[in-house]
């Protein structure tokens, strides 16, 4: 797959969910992706990624753009919205399909689980078994029955080099199989419209959580049957942990940036406590948002999880 050519300007983005308000995991992935834009001088676009209609809460785009500004990051441009214009999807979609790309799938989630046999499993980790393949000579779709759009995902490995996690492959056929790229409700699904909306951006630098490492084969397989160049390079940082070794959540205590704020923690004790996790200081120290980035070094990130514990908490909300 051809990459950017490394002329083309260097183009970043931060692309916050708008799904719940930003936590300390999320505020480092983007500390790492701002100071990586400001060393490298690449152009950062604010992206907030609002298509997941039912997951998205009223007012949590406003909460990490405040979140963001408080903690010293910037970027280039108005922020964008996904919902802001929903035709660049609806072409691809159109594309993928006169392509023969992809099909129609009104299946629900418990026909996928029932037909792979797998009767525990939750909906993403089976593989899809094919079951409206149009190959495999599924029951007639009425044109009025609601389906969701799958793509048609060939054999074989889909592998990439990432910047920092370094070599991947992916099996996206024997794992995933077929993939949604629209919704049954008719909205681009994710794997899609990451891909139009960066190769819109002219995105060449992608950092974001390792958690999307197989989501990038996803959408390297997307990005290549609409005939696109995908970003030039990826860089998936490991996720930041609670002291169970599982993913920072609810129950390991209000992290979020908002909670801290509230509490009259300064934006520094988070910025100095997060670059300490980044290797970059061999204690928690208290840094602008500015000597992040002076002090920011890849070779420095520590390559295995990150993983924030009540000292750190407590470090945090000290304050003298
Ligand atoms: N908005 C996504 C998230 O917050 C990130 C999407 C991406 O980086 O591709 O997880």
């Amino acid at each position: 797959m051809p990459n950017a050519p490394l002329s083309t300007p260097a183009v970043t983005r931060l692309a916050p969910s708008p799904t719940g308000a930003l936590h300390l995991g999320n505020a480092r992935t983007f500390l790492i992706n701002w100071a990586h834009a400001r060393q490298t001088g690449a152009r950062i676009q604010l992206r907030i990624d609002d298509l997941d209609g039912p997951r998205v809460k009223a007012g949590a785009d406003r909460g990490a753009v405040d979140d963001l500004a408080w903690l010293g990051l910037d970027w280039d441009g108005p922020p964008v919205r996904q919902t802001d214009d929903l035709t660049p999807y609806t072409k691809a979609l159109g594309r993928l399909k006169h392509a023969n790309a992809t099909y129609r799938c009104p299946a629900t989630r418990r026909e996928v689980i029932a037909a792979a046999a797998a009767p525990h499993a939750g909906a993403h980790d089976v593989r899809y078994p094919g079951l409206y393949r149009p190959e495999n000579h599924p029951p007639p779709i009425a044109p009025d029955t609601p389906a969701a759009v799958r793509l048609r995902v060939g054999p074989g490995p889909v592998a990439f080099t990432d910047g920092f996690a370094g070599p991947q492959s992916f099996n996206v056929n024997a794992t995933v199989g077929d993939f949604l790229v629209a919704t049954k409700a008719g909205l681009p699904a994710y794997q899609l419209a990451v891909v139009v909306d960066d190769h819109r951006a002219r995105v060449t630098d992608v950092i974001r959580g390792d958690d999307l490492l197989p989501s990038t084969a996803r959408q390297l397989l997307v990005a290549r049957a609409l005939g696109l160049a995908p970003p030039a390079r990826y860089f998936h940082v490991p996720l930041v942990l609670g002291p169970d070794g599982h993913r920072l959540a609810k129950r390991h205590g209000d992290t979020r940036v908002a909670a801290y704020r509230a509490a009259g923690v300064a934006a520094e004790r988070i910025v100095g406590l997060l670059a300490h996790t980044c290797g970059l200081a061999d204690r928690p120290v208290v840094w602008s948002a500015a000597d992040f980035r002076d002090a920011f070094d890849w070779k420095r990130l520590p390559p295995s999880p990150c993983t924030l514990t009540p000292e750190h908490d407590a470090w945090l909300r000290q304050t003298s």
